[in-house]
């Protein structure tokens, strides 16, 4: 049993990219000190993979580079084929910009090595723990009840709390901010082993009058697929089994060739909300909220992952400078977040409007 209160100066909920980054930053930058809570064991399926070259400027700033992380954690993404609005290819680099390099991860690799920094550097970890109550004092300082499922109840008063809960940015709204959910859409996917015999492909994207697939080569000769539509429309048609979801491949001209690459060794596909939201926390005090729990985008964007990380970097800047001088530059964070995610929303919008083909399915019908 853990016993008594515990203290910090910063408690992060969540552990993915953007709650690591958000220690390792404020472990490099300030002299705060840190507890991070993780719900689960560190062992679930990480998806989402694709990143610009921009992500090895993230990391640098966290005092990492490149060669830290294990070998074959990045493998460069020559290409992208796209079927979008027409059955003629369009060959880009990435979805949204033409000029940089990207690259597909391993998000195990990647996660894995963000959060071991964040141990090592001095950030105290709990794995395994669920947060049960969020009560904020007349101080303005945060009481957290908790519970480990060997090490029972205890509690953490925490001088601020950092919501990096994910897309449910469930921090967010339990202590009374707000999010704002813009959409439904949903990935249900299956990772696949390349055959030996088989020429690694190019990142490939197929709308289809249901949603969109996507297919990539990842690191250590593993593959994805992934269909995305909307909630309803996956659970109505069961696109979330995996003889369903094989059944609609089929059905596409591009992506179910690639199939024929890979060696299937799930028979259960992973299924994961992927819709977009945005979170507003500007009300709350000694709190701020960063990655997907701040912003969500569309996985077509490929934005998620650099977001998680600059964000969490600008938002231990603005922890620190709370902390240490005692006053408050959050508002400047959450309208830079705001305008990012205006324009962000206006290209998603004009990017989906280019698909004419399906104007009476409802998918495409909820995005013009
Ligand atoms: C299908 C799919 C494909 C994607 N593809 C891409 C891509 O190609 N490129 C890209 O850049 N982005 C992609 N993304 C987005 C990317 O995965 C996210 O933007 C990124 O993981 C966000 O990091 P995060 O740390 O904010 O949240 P997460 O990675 O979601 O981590 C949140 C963590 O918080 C934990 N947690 C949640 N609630 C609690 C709680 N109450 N207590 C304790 N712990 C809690 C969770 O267990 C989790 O570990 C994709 C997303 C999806 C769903």
């Amino acid at each position: 049993m853990l016993n008594s209160i515990k203290h910090t100066d910063v408690l992060i909920v969540g552990g993915g990219p953007s709650g690591a980054s958000a220690a390792i930053s404020l472990l490099n930058y300030s002299k705060c000190d840190v507890t991070l809570v993780e719900q689960s064991d560190f062992n679930k399926k990480r998806v989402g993979e694709h990143v610009s070259s921009s992500i090895f400027d993230l990391i640098n700033y966290l005092k990492l580079n490149k060669n830290d992380f294990e070998k074959d954690s990045f493998i460069p993404a020559y290409a992208s084929k796209t079927y979008w609005g027409s059955d003629k290819v369009s060959t880009t680099n990435t979805i949204f910009t033409t000029e940089e390099a990207t690259f597909q991860m391993d998000r195990e690799k990647f996660d894995f090595k963000l959060i071991e920094t964040a141990a090592e550097r001095g950030a105290t970890i709990y794995p395994r723990t669920k947060c049960l109550d969020y009560k904020q004092l007349e101080d303005k300082s945060w009481l957290i009840s908790l519970s480990h499922p060997t090490e029972g109840k205890f509690t953490i008063k925490a001088n601020y709390l950092v919501d990096a809960s994910g897309r449910s940015a469930n921090v967010c709204r339990k202590v009374g901010g707000s999010s704002q959910k813009h959409d439904s859409l949903m990935g249900a996917g299956l990772f696949l082993e390349l055959n030996e015999k088989s020429k690694k492909f190019e990142q490939t994207l197929e709308s289809v009058e249901l949603g969109w697939w996507y297919a990539a080569c990842l690191p250590n000769n593993k593959i994805v697929i992934t269909f995305f539509s909307d909630a309803d429309i996956i659970s109505e048609h069961k696109f979330h089994q995996l003889e369903r979801w094989k059944d609609l491949l089929q059905e596409t001209k591009q992506i179910k060739h690639l199939l024929s690459k890979a060696k299937v060794t799930s028979d259960k596909l992973w299924v994961r909300n992927a819709h977009t939201q945005v979170s507003d926390f500007k009300n709350l005090e000694n709190f701020i909220a960063i990655g997907d729990a701040a912003v969500s985008f569309d996985p077509i964007s490929s934005m998620g992952i650099g977001f998680s990380i600059s964000s969490a970097c600008f938002a231990a800047k603005y922890i620190a400078h709370e902390i240490e001088k005692g006053f408050s530059k959050k508002n400047i964070y959450q309208e830079d977040i705001l305008k990012n995610y205006k324009q962000y929303h206006d290209i998603k919008k004009r990017y989906y409007r280019e698909e004419k083909r399906w104007s009476t399915s409802i998918f495409w019908q909820r995005r013009i």
